[in-house]
């Protein structure tokens, strides 16, 4: 059976990191790292993620700001408020929670992000950075993604390496920061070609994919580690389940090592959030 990454238990780790470093800023500098986060609009899912993100802030003694606009907020509004958080002192990371309502415009949205304050790594700036090799604010799931997998691999040189789904926000920055790590990297994604029998020789597979349960037993090879970031809502019987990408039981059988859903790659995201506010706050002291 393989050995489950409790990522519950990890990022319990992390936030106590996180406390200690809030703890130090408070006393040395007499900053509060506060993160403000905006979210546009009722989506059910994302006012989950918000209240989370919050919750978890807080408790880690961070400072928290939330801005609640509605599902019709123009452009020029949520510039405004853009703008706002960006000249605030007292605001060292911001997040806006995506998706936004479709009138409104992503990219435009993340560029008016000021880079240094960019906690999601969403920036334009920050993903040269990263592709450079050169970044300081790193997209959070990979992050934490990455966090995982040194807990199996501290030395990932050399790893054959599949990321299955290739999102601005997920796939390509794992591939970027693996390939810093001196993995081999594999980009799969939907119009990917025997993907099974790429899986099927990969030391680690990510799935980005966002398909529940596509990857069986049958695409992993035995003893290897097995990422699972995709968090799909299913009706099983009237009843709302949450699953990953990977099918748990059967892979469970095969890896070497796995991440559940829930409780896995999400609270590490959550976590990595945190360290990159703190991060952003020290960054701004200089
Ligand atoms: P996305 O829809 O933007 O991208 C999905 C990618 O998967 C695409 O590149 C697509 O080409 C690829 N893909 C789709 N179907 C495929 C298939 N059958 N075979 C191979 N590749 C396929 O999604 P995303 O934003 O990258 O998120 C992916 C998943 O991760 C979603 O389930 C999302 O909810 C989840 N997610 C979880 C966290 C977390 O904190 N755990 C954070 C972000 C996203």
């Amino acid at each position: 059976m393989a050995q489950l990454l409790d990522g519950k238990q990890l990022s319990a780790q992390v936030l106590q990191e996180v406390a200690s470093e809030v703890e130090l800023l408070r006393a040395e500098y007499g900053i509060v790292p506060t993160l403000a986060v905006v979210l546009v609009g009722e989506d059910p899912a994302s006012q989950v993620y918000v209240r989370n993100k919050v919750k978890r802030a807080e408790e880690a003694g961070m400072g928290s700001i939330e801005h609640r606009l509605d599902a019709g907020t123009t452009q020029d509004t949520l510039n405004e408020l853009i703008d706002h958080l960006n000249n605030d002192p007292q605001v060292h990371g911001i997040l806006v929670q995506l998706p936004l309502p479709s009138h409104l415009n992503e990219d435009e949205v993340i560029a008016a992000i000021n880079p240094a304050k960019d906690v999601d790594g969403f920036h334009p700036l920050n993903v040269g950075a990263l592709a450079s090799g050169r970044a300081s604010l790193v997209p959070c799931t990979p992050q934490g993604c990455m966090i995982m997998l040194r807990q199996i691999h501290p030395d990932l040189s050399g790893q054959n390496v599949v990321v299955v789904g290739r999102s601005n926000i997920v796939g390509k920055p794992m591939a970027a920061l693996l390939l810093q790590a001196d993995c081999t990297v594999t980009i799969a994604h939907s119009r990917t070609k025997n993907i099974e029998s790429l899986c099927r020789n990969a030391d680690i597979v990510v799935a980005a994919a966002g398909r529940a349960e596509l990857i069986n037993a049958d695409w992993i090879k035995p003893g290897a580690t097995v990422i699972d970031v995709g968090i799909n809502a299913i009706d099983v019987d009237g009843k709302r389940k949450l699953m990953g990408d990977v099918a748990f039981e059967s892979v469970a059988r095969i890896a070497g090592a796995i991440t559940p859903v829930p409780g896995g790659v999400g609270p590490m995201t959550i976590a990595c959030l945190l360290l990159n506010t703190i991060r952003a706050a020290k960054d701004q002291l200089s």
